[in-house]
Formats: structure tokens, sequence, C-alpha cells
């Protein structure tokens, strides 16, 4: 991307946050009981003032592993274009001594998102646009130029992305005013987390019909007698009408997964999301060809290291549904990557959210694939969840069952300074 920017950053601040969400049980599953919800923070300082803020999410411990690396990638920003963010993202993901820690993943990949993403707000406030609406406003070809295209070539060519990103130019401005209109379609995880008791899972799940949310999501995976009627009780409660997906975070072998799900399927559940290992391609190939015939669908990429396994999955046909996550892979960057494959393979986009602002970072994502990539929301949901959005200056806001469209310029990314020093860890208030 080229645009005139002036400003050069000066220094890198980060920061360790974390969230006591365990003491409510918020966020359990099968795989992860006790989640403090955290961020990796970090804002770029210019000669300006002007700021750039990112994080990537951790759910806890090792949160200051995620700092050190952001630390460890701060030269490198340093030095980097702002004019060029397709070069900028590059910088961070190349170096040949870092990458040794683990190739585009791991935790310096969840740095590399922190910094990208933060990268993506400055220029974003920079141009007085929110990012859905920047990156919408670039040509094709700019577009294009954002991607890092190595390993990809056998799925999917830069003159391909061209054709579907051209293509998607025709209807932009009636899709801009249908989504300002009646914003982008959510989904609640809210009823279903593991720790939640009958009571309160079936109270939530009453709400959420009653907010106007078409689909909410149950987690899964800890015993089955409890899944069959927590899922028949979800199930009597929101009627036949309502998507009822489930989530087993990883918790399952290949052959484990498909009994479990044979089990539930009497209450029509509308996906299974990460049956198992985020890396094993053909095992979700498998598994999704066996609970086909049942009707169930097969979703992932919350924990999908990088654009490499997305090509896979798709290639495999093993999901009927790509999940990104803002800040997992590197950042806005490689998740228009993976916009774009998911538009060459014909596969809705749903991405995760909740955690701490993942919500707040992605719906400009899906935003902006409505607008100038897949042009479509046919099945397309971005998860929502409650948690947490009281801590950032520009808050999601859902309203009937759906993202508004946010408008203030950035990326929806900056928490208030408050939140930085009473949740600093471990040295801030709530934690001392
Ligand atoms: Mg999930």
């Amino acid at each position: 991307m080229k645009h005139p920017l002036s400003l050069r950053i000066t220094s890198v601040d980060t920061y360790d946050v974390r969230f006591p969400t365990s003491r409510e049980l918020d966020g359990s599953d099968a795989m992860n009981p006790d989640p403090d919800y955290s961020a990796a923070y970090v804002v770029l300082r210019t000669d300006t003032g002007l700021e750039g803020h990112g994080f990537t999410f951790t759910i806890g411990r090792g949160n200051e592993i995620c700092k050190a690396a952001i630390d460890a990638l701060t030269p490198f920003v340093l030095e980097a274009p702002l004019d060029d963010l397709g070069e900028f993202a590059r910088r961070l993901t190349h170096d040949s001594q870092i990458r040794w820690l683990g190739p585009e993943k791991g935790v310096v990949h969840l740095a590399a998102a922190a910094l990208i993403n933060a990268a993506w707000d400055l220029a974003a406030k920079a141009a007085g646009k929110p990012v859905w609406q920047l990156l919408a406003d670039m040509s094709p070809q700019e577009i294009v130029e954002l991607v890092d295209w190595r390993y990809l070539s056998d799925a999917l060519t830069p003159d391909e992305a061209l054709a579907i990103l051209e293509a998607a130019q025709t209807g932009k401005q009636e899709r801009i005013a249908l989504l300002k209109e009646k914003g982008y379609p959510a989904y609640t995880t809210s009823p279903g987390w593991l720790g939640y008791s009958d009571e309160k899972l079936t109270r939530l799940a009453r709400e959420a019909v009653a907010d106007g949310y078409t689909q909410i999501k149950l987690k899964v995976g800890q015993d089955l007698q409890d899944d069959v009627r927590r899922m028949r009780l979800a199930r009597e409660v929101v009627g036949d009408d309502i998507r009822v997906a489930v989530d087993a975070n990883q918790r399952w072998d290949v052959d484990a997964a498909v009994e479990w799900m044979t089990a539930l399927a009497p209450y029509d559940p509308w996906w299974i999301e990460e049956p198992t290992s985020p890396d094993d391609v053909l095992g979700h190939a498998e598994i999704r060809r066996r609970l086909q015939p049942a009707g169930i669908k097969v979703a992932t990429g919350e924990h999908v290291q990088n654009r490499v396994i997305f090509k896979q999955l798709l290639q495999a046909d093993a999901v009927d549904f790509v999940q990104i996550d803002s800040a997992r892979v590197a950042g806005v960057n490689e998740n228009v990557a993976i916009l774009l494959l998911a538009a060459k393979f014909g596969k809705p986009v749903c991405p995760h959210a909740g955690g701490v602002g993942l919500c707040e970072l992605v719906q400009h994502l899906s935003m902006f694939d409505f607008v100038a990539v897949s042009g479509s929301l046919q099945d397309r949901v971005i998860e929502y969840v409650d948690h947490l959005h009281e801590h950032f200056v520009d808050p999601v806001v859902i309203r009937d069952g759906a993202y508004v469209v946010p408008t203030a310029p950035g990326f929806s990314a900056t928490m208030l300074p408050s939140t930085l020093s009473r949740f600093s860890y471990p040295d801030g208030p709530e934690w001392a």
C-alpha cells in the first residue's frame, strides 16, 4: 500500500495485560478450564504524536513470552516502511535468525500479529478511516501487494486473486450501504461455556434468541452424557430454527470426534468446531467425510498457525467454514491472504472472536471481506462474546444480532489507559 504517511515510528512500548476471567469460569472449555484472558499489547509511538495500538491474545501464563517476542521484533519495526504495509509485514516475518524459532508459527508469529495489527491501526488513524474501509478503498492491485505470496501459488496465484478482487468491485457501494443499515451478522458463544450450570445455559440461550441471534454455540468434549443433556436443553429452548454450533477445542482423535458427534446428531448441531488438532489437515478431512451423512459441518481456524495450513485445509476439502483469527496469524496481511484463499475455494469465513479485543479487530476483516472480496453474507457470521468490551476506547456495538459498522479511524484496538495500568501483570492493582 502506498499512501502519504510521513510519520516515523520512534519507539515501541509493550504491556502484559491480564484479566482474571477464570474466577467466573467465563471462557471455560474442554481444553482450557481456567483461562485468564490476556493481551500482549503494543503501542507504536511516532514523531507526530499519533499512536498505533495492537495486541495478540493469550489466556494467561506465557503472555510474558509473547511480550518478550514483541520486544525482540522491535528493531525491525523501527526500520520498516509505514507507506508499504506489505513490505512492513514481510520484514517482521522473514528475519532469518528469528525465523529459526518457528517459521511463521508460534510465539514469534503471535508477536508479529500484534505489531502488524498496530501498524494497521496507525495507518488507518493517519488516513482518518476505520481499517475495514482503508482496505476496501484500496485498489485490487494494492490489496494483492499486501500478501506474502510465498507457498501459495499451487492453490492461488496473484493473478487469480486480482480477478477475485476485480470481480468484487461490482456492487461495492451497495454492500457498504447494506452493512451500514443492517450490520454484519453475529452469533453468540455466551450461553455455552462448559463451566456454566444448566440454568445459566438455558437462561442465556433464551436471551440470545430474544436479542435477535440466529446462531449460538456450546462448548463440548468433556463428558458425553453432559453434552447430550446440554445440547438437548439448548435445542428445546431455542427451537428448530436457530443454529446451534458446538466446539470441542481440539479435544478428540478422529474416531472419538465421529462417535461423539454422532451421539449429538439427533439435536441437529450446525457445525463441529476444532474437533481435533489444528495441524491435522487429513484428520479434519476424515471427520468431515464421515459426518457428512449426518449433515454436520466442520469448522476450524482459531489455532491454525498460518496461511499454509489454511491452504491445505481448503485443498483437502477438510472444512466447511474458515475461522480466521485476527491475532494468531501475521495480522491483517496474512488474513487478507486467507480471505482470498477462502473466496477461491468458495468457503464461508466465520471468524473466531471473543477473548479480549478479538471481536473489536476481526469485525473489520469480515466487513472488508463482504465489501471487497467474497461479496457475500451467505452462511457467514462473526463470533461474539459479551466480555471485556468495556476496556476499549471504541468497543464493538451489537444491534439485533449484528455487528454495527465501526466508524472511528483505526482498528478499534485501543484499550483505555486506566485498563493498561490496573490489569498490568504482575504489578497492576488488580494482581498485586
Ligand atoms: Mg472455538
